[in-house]
């Protein structure tokens, strides 16, 4: 019997990753849907190839332009967030929650709903909705399979059974392209610059957060959903080279690692096959060719992200969904060219300073808390700019 599965965010670079994998299987899979925010041609290529049963675009208005891409393929199509939500709430044994962005929440809850296996790269979403999204999943009984390649290597490594065994969990980080930079040098560099990761290739948004080192911010607050073992046994390591991807300390002081090529076909593929393991195409790992590997301490004063990131996590409460949404908005105007590189921090830090809403206890009241966010650092933006 094939496996039925459905991707959320198909047309991205974890979406397209996804598909590479199970077109190289497709055996052993039945696709039931699809989605993407505009990209049609990408959407109705996907779907006729892997002969979905559903594709949705988020974008309302190419609903119609969809609709003709896929005409007399007999896949059904819907557009509009709505649409996204129903491809979500489809029966499929598994979905890739790949949508970047708290845009991804309501299809990522309507696929974790439904108490299958749910895979989540949307970092974002469990960051605004952490303790929501896993009671959620608790009450349904979906099972969530870390795709971020740190915490599907903390995965690999943790003690399952018994985490009082463990006495750290290390996330590592490459540092981004702007790792030696200077403030002053920071000041200065344009969105080409900042979507270009040194080791991994991947969404705009994204690359943005690697080079400020929110990423790894968000990545701390998702690692403490995940893996509860308390704020002050997480820690970040900067590693250059991307091959280890995490790492466990144990009480005995062994620590285990896991490592592998920057390609994220590898953890998709571990949270595809398992229990079980699947032979990719990844790239193999030549240490010989790597030679070294180094770490150094992430420098606080010139990534301040990180900095408000971990302040985020020890509040909690409503608190991650603010820094996450103001750092959608910042990020988004400084990929338009609207604002400056070290404006990204400076207006999440300035939206974290303006107020500070209840605990949200459902998923209306994150997106609550989310809207009111984006508001504020508009607002920021304007009153930063003059
Ligand atoms: P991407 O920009 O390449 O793709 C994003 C996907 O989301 C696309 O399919 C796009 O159509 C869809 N999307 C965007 N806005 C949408 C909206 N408003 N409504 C519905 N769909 C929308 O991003 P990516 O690099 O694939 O990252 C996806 C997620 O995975 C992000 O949360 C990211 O942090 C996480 N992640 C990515 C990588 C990576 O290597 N790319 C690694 C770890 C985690
Ligand atoms: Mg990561």
């Amino acid at each position: 019997m094939p496996r039925t599965i459905s991707i959320l965010g198909a047309t991205g670079s974890i979406g397209t990753s996804t598909l590479d994998l199970i077109e190289r299987n497709s055996d052993a899979y039945e696709v039931v849907a699809l989605t993407a925010h505009r990209d049609v041609a990408g959407l109705a290529a996907a779907a006729r190839r892997t002969k979905a049963r559903f594709a949705a675009i988020a974008d309302p208005a190419l609903g119609a332009a969809l609709a003709e891409a896929l005409a007399g393929s007999g896949i059904a199509s819907g557009a509009g967030a709505s649409a996204v939500v129903d491809a979500g709430a489809m029966d499929a044994d598994w979905t890739m929650a790949s949508i970047v962005g708290t845009a991804g929440l309501k299809p990522t809850m309507a696929a974790i709903a439904r108490g299958r296996t749910v895979a989540l790269a949307n970092k974002e979403s469990l960051v605004s909705a952490g303790p929501v999204m896993l009671a959620a999943a608790a009450a349904a009984g979906a099972r969530l399979l870390p795709v971020d390649s740190e915490h599907n290597a903390i995965f690999q490594c943790y003690d399952h059974e018994d985490q009082r065994r463990i006495s750290r969990v290390i996330l590592t980080a490459s540092g981004g392209p702007f790792r030696t930079l200077s403030r002053d040098e920071m000041a200065k560099v344009t969105p080409a610059m900042a979507v270009k990761h040194p080791n991994w290739s991947m969404g705009a948004k994204i690359s943005v957060d690697s080079a400020t080192l929110m990423n790894k911010g968000l990545e701390l607050i998702e690692a403490h959903h995940l893996f509860p073992i308390g704020a002050d046994k997480l820690e970040v390591l900067v590693h250059p080279q991307s091959v280890i991807h995490s790492m466990v300390e144990y009480v005995d002081g062994s620590v285990l690692a896991q490592l592998g090529t920057p390609d994220m076909r590898t953890p998709i593929a571990h949270t595809l096959a398992w229990p079980d393991r699947m032979s990719t195409p990844s790239p193999r790992l030549d240490l010989a060719q790597v030679a070294r590997l180094d770490f150094e301490q992430p420098d606080l004063e010139r990534f301040p992200a990180l900095a408000l990131a971990r302040a985020a996590l020890e509040a909690g409460g409503a608190i991650p969904a603010i820094l996450n949404a103001a750092n959608e908005v910042a990020v988004a105007a400084f990929l338009e060219g609207r604002i400056g590189f070290l404006d990204i921090a400076f207006i999440v830090r300035k939206v974290l300073e303006a107020y500070s809403p209840p605990s949200p206890t459902s998923l209306d009241e994150v997106l609550a808390v989310d809207d009111s966010a984006r508001l504020e650092a508009m607002r920021a933006m304007e009153s930063h700019s003059g």
